[in-house]
């Protein structure tokens, strides 16, 4: 039988002794690993993190936290061949685990650094200046920042096993406030390989992070006031955590970053020969096809002027027709696999939904000839572009989430702003434009309804990190329906995990407890 994957708990390994979830490699259907929880003590672990690892990463300053994160982040790194290899079992390309392995531990480094130039060698931030409040001067408040006392419960989507972990993992170090891991199934046996060597590197206290390899049982139960609950995942699984008595009557905090309908928006001047084309194309491809299109950031909505529409569906399939769909051990493949079988079959009813709205302009969600595997036992799927036919919500409700998109033609400027609202709120959209105007006014009612807006031209092409990808120094999240949670945006993330509290008093004593006068 193949490994059951161990959860950290308590300061041990715990395995369970049922025959747990059996998750299969996504382009072979060959087993990986099993997953189950059954027996873990939920109870202890909450109980560790409140007294053990708490109280140990809270005697670290803020400056030996970012020092344990460095030490951290260089020992993945060292041993991130291994998670390269695993990561191939996931449907992923080599490209795409770098994505998710070298982006997450990137995301520690940049992390550990800001903190090092931006955080105290103390133990509490202040927030914003000394507020003057009594008329003659003696009574005064500042807003200061501390460590939550509970633990962070993060739960995880299954497309980023590393990232995913890490770029929450490493801005609750900073708080001063213990993590427990709790991975996707699908694709746990990544994110366990990583865990197995966060815990061994020492870089942090014990207690500090725990792994709960399965379901969460009861977990909720112990959770809090103190507590942070950081879910990652689709909109669905985020309204029933969100509805739990942890949340609702004890006040845990809840943050979700889940599911959105991104778009990306063509400008009118960015014709057939101009660079904000050619852009506009390859940006659009490459979102659909990275990870097959399972990236929350996806651009799944490509407005763009009606009298394009020929021209942007000419593009992407020149484009699209040079992808390679297969298995990514191959080293020809520029496509993957989904992450499973299910998960494929799940995309393909999102696309027979979408065509009650649309028509496929490229594409057969039914049927791919993948390179070096087997169609039926490997979760592939080729491109497809489709074509909003009408005035319909499907485009703007259902998200594939696979390799993807629809085009949405538009007749007129204002329609953008309405338009993009439809999404109901996103994480990321993006405007491909080299006019100015067009840029502002498309901003000013695109904005409320986004997370982060990329503004893409020829000057800023040859430096931008693209459409899909989060930055640590900028906020990820977005309002409505990808979860109205926020995460990253640099030491704001910190602050997260933190309470804020507003101290008031004389201003020697405010000075003396938070500095300033
Ligand atoms: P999911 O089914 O909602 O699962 C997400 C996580 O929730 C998994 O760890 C899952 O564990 C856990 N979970 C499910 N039911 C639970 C319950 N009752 N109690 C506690 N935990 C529970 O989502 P997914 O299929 O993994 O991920 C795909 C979705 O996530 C897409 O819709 C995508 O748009 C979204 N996503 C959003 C972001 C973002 O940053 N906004 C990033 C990535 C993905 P199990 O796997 O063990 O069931």
């Amino acid at each position: 039988m193949v490994e059951m994957l161990a959860s950290y708990a308590a300061g041990q390994w715990y395995t369970a002794a049922d025959e747990g979830t059996l998750v299969l490699d996504a382009s072979t259907s060959e087993p990986v690993a099993r997953v189950s929880t059954t027996g873990l003590d939920t109870r202890a672990m909450v109980d560790h993190a409140r007294r053990v690892g708490g109280p140990a990463l809270r005697r670290l300053t803020f400056q030996q936290r970012a020092a344990a994160l460095k030490e951290l982040a260089t020992y993945l790194d060292a041993n991130k061949i291994t998670y390269h290899e695993l990561s191939l079992a996931t449907g992923a390309t080599r490209r795409d685990g770098t994505g998710d392995i070298d982006g997450g531990i990137g995301t520690t480094f940049v992390f550990s650094s800001r903190a090092k130039h931006e955080l105290p060698d103390g133990y509490l931030l202040t927030d914003g200046d000394v507020e003057p409040i009594g008329k003659g001067g003696t009574f005064v408040g500042r807003h200061v920042y501390t460590s939550l006392r509970g633990v962070v419960l993060q739960v995880n989507a299954f497309n980023f096993p590393v990232w995913g972990m890490l770029e929450k993992l490493a801005p609750a170090v900073l708080a001063g406030v213990p993590s427990i891991v709790k991975p996707a199934t699908q694709t746990a046996y990544l994110t366990a390989a990583v865990m197995r060597d966060i815990i061994a590197s020492g870089a942090l206290p014990e207690g500090a992070v725990q792994f709960l390899c399965g379901g969460v049982g009861d977990l909720f139960d112990h959770l809090g006031g103190e507590d942070v609950i950081a879910f990652t995942g689709s909109a669905s699984t985020a309204a029933v955590l969100r509805a739990n008595d942890a949340v609702t009557a004890r006040a845990a905090r809840f943050n979700a970053e889940t599911d959105s309908l991104n778009c990306s928006i063509l400008g009118p001047d960015a014709t057939v020969g101009t660079p904000e084309f050619d852009l506009y194309i390859k940006e659009v491809s490459r979102e659909i096809t990275t990870k097959a299109g399972q990236r929350c950031t996806c651009i799944r909505r490509a407005l763009v002027p009606e009298s394009m529409v020929d021209d942007v569906a000419a593009g992407l399939r020149a484009r699209l027709e040079k992808v390679v769909v297969g298995n990514p051990r191959n080293e020809t493949v520029t496509m993957g696999a989904l992450v499973s079988l299910h998960q494929r079959d799940e995309v393909r009813d999102a696309v027979a939904a979408l065509e009650r709205a649309t028509e496929i302009v490229y594409g057969d969600p039914m049927s791919v000839n993948p390179v070096d595997a087997d169609p039926e036992r490997g979760a592939f799927m080729a491109p497809v572009v489709l074509l909003a036919t009408g005035d319909r919500p499907e485009p703007h409700e259902i998200e594939a989430f696979g390799p993807v998109t629809t085009l949405i033609p538009y007749a007129a400027q204002a329609d953008l702003g309405p338009l993009a609202a439809r999404g109901g709120g996103s994480l990321v959209g993006s405007i491909v434009s080299h006019d100015p105007g067009f840029v502002r006014e498309v901003v000013a009612g695109a904005a409320p309804y986004h997370g982060r807006l990329l503004i893409l031209d020829r000057d800023s092409a040859a430096e931008s990190t693209g459409h899909g990808t989060p930055m640590p120094q900028l906020v990820h999240g977005g309002p409505g329906r990808a979860g109205g949670g926020e995460e990253l945006g640099g030491m704001r993330a910190v602050k997260h995990f933190m309470q804020r509290t507003a101290l008031e008093g004389s201003p020697a004593v405010i000075a003396a407890l938070a500095g300033g006068s």
